[in-house]
């Protein structure tokens, strides 16, 4: 018997044959595998959806998170993809598998977490499952959302020509999680010590607490523009880009100079991690949750100021791949190291 071992497919290798084997059967069935949601129509509306799983010792660690922003994270990492589709998040459902290790107190914690998440984004938690498991805690959550047809963006209709944009700062959740990891190692070397975070609020937070930016969704309705592509920046910048821009077959050119860095990330780098450069973690790091998006030029004129909105590049559907122009006017390929390796953060 053949063995193919799962490196050599990588993550979006085994997506891909998983989708080309899922055959529709229903014209309902707007959008299958392949975007940040599936869409399906429902009258004169469209509902979308979209499942996402977390898994104690490869996307969380228990010892420095705390239940309550996991059960928040969870929740947020949903209504993320919900966002992405320019859509309105309703309903949730969550599954849970918990081992005995876990008290009726901490279940309590957690859910403190999901409950506002909920009241935040208004989402009703409308149903879910629960289970024993024989070693970690493990979530999933389904997240249904609602927008009229014309409204829905997707991942793979990028146009020439187009201005990429990013919301918020990038990068910021990686360097909160590099320290997270530190001071738990430190912690493990010597317990008596007290972690001392108080410097790294921002960057700490961006990991453990982050937002789905609905607020931008309801002011592109606000606006009136509809984005011509969009992806939730779960995996970093270069992995999401490169998918906007193979799905949409189409090249894209992005300035270094113009990628949103925050002030307390770059000092935690200058400082603390100087091996790291702040580049590195906006287009490797990841779980920012912010928008990455691309508007037609006319759109442009009505965002041009925004405050939250950074425009890093533009789509130009001569070229193939992505580049980087560096503040040195270096350009160089932007390859997205998800694709080549079975991570263990799918
Ligand atoms: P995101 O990062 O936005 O959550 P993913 O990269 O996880 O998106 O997934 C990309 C697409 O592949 C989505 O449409 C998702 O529903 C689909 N997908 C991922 N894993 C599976 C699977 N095991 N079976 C079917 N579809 C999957
Ligand atoms: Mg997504």
């Amino acid at each position: 018997m053949k063995r193919t071992e799962l490196n050599a497919l990588g993550e979006f290798g085994l997506i891909k044959e998983i989708q080309d084997n899922a055959k529709l059967h229903h014209s309902e069935t707007l959008k299958g595998i392949g975007d940040d949601a599936a869409v399906i129509e429902a009258g004169d509306h469209v509902k979308v959806v979209t499942t996402d799983m977390l898994v104690e010792g490869v996307h969380f660690d228990l010892s420095y998170v705390p239940l309550k922003h996991l059960g928040y994270k969870s929740v947020v990492v949903n209504i993320s993809d919900i966002a992405a589709m320019n859509a309105i998040p309703k309903q949730i459902t969550m599954s849970v598998a918990i081992s005995n290790r876990f008290s009726k107190e901490a279940i309590d914690e957690f859910y403190e977490g999901v409950f506002t998440a909920c009241e935040q984004y208004k989402v009703d938690l409308i149903g879910g499952d629960t289970t024993s498991s024989r070693s970690g805690f493990v979530i999933s959550v389904t997240a249904i959302g609602e927008a009229k047809k014309e409204e829905v963006v997707y991942r793979n209709t990028a146009k020439d020509k187009d201005i990429i944009c990013a919301t918020g700062d990038l990068g910021g959740a990686y360097v909160g999680l590099q320290v997270l990891e530190r001071e738990k190692q430190e912690f493990l070397s010597n317990p008596n010590m007290q972690p001392q975070l108080d410097r790294f609020e921002y960057v700490v937070m961006r990991q453990l607490k982050p937002e789905a930016r609905m607020d931008l969704i309801h002011e592109f309705r606000e606006l009136g523009i509809v984005p011509t592509s969009m992806i939730d920046i779960s995996d970093g910048l270069a992995s999401e880009i490169l998918h906007i821009t193979r799905s949409s077959g189409v090249g894209a050119v992005l300035f270094e100079d113009k990628l949103p860095i925050e002030k307390q990330m770059l000092e935690t780098l200058t400082s603390e991690f100087e091996n790291l450069s702040a580049s590195t973690c906006v287009l490797n790091g990841g779980e920012d949750y912010e928008l990455l998006f691309t508007i037609s030029q006319e759109d442009y004129e009505k965002i041009k100021t925004h405050k939250d909105i950074s425009f890093i590049g533009y789509i130009d559907s001569n070229m193939k791949g992505v580049k980087l122009k560096t503040r040195a006017e270096q350009i160089i390929d932007v390859e997205a190291q998800g694709w080549v390796h079975f991570r263990d953060s799918l």
